[in-house]
């Protein structure tokens, strides 16, 4: 595991261990500064089967608002799951 994704857990104290983070960086967002980091939820199994069998079909980014409590500097975590669909079950 590399430090900086133990950093930003850390700072943002997400304890979930498929979630791993890749990069942190400024942006404007309707000329306001935000703070972005950038994260990927990673899919090692089959949650109905438990399958590791798994075909990756690129990823699907959700934007998460992390709430705190400096309100002049909005979070942002730009979430990527993988879109995985299950060999043994087809899910
Ligand atoms: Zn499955």
């Amino acid at each position: 595991m590399s430090s900086l994704n133990h950093c930003i857990k850390f700072e943002l104290d997400v304890k979930d261990e498929n979630i791993v983070f890749k990069d942190y960086f400024y942006k404007s967002i309707k000329l306001q500064k935000h703070k972005i980091y950038e994260a990927e939820l990673i899919q090692p199994a089959c949650p109905f089967c438990g399958s590791l069998d798994l075909l990756h079909n690129g990823n699907l980014i959700t934007n998460i608002r992390y709430l705190t409590a400096n309100a002049s500097l909005p979070v942002i975590i730009k979430l990527a799951k993988q879109r995985v669909r299950c060999r043994d079950c087809s899910r």
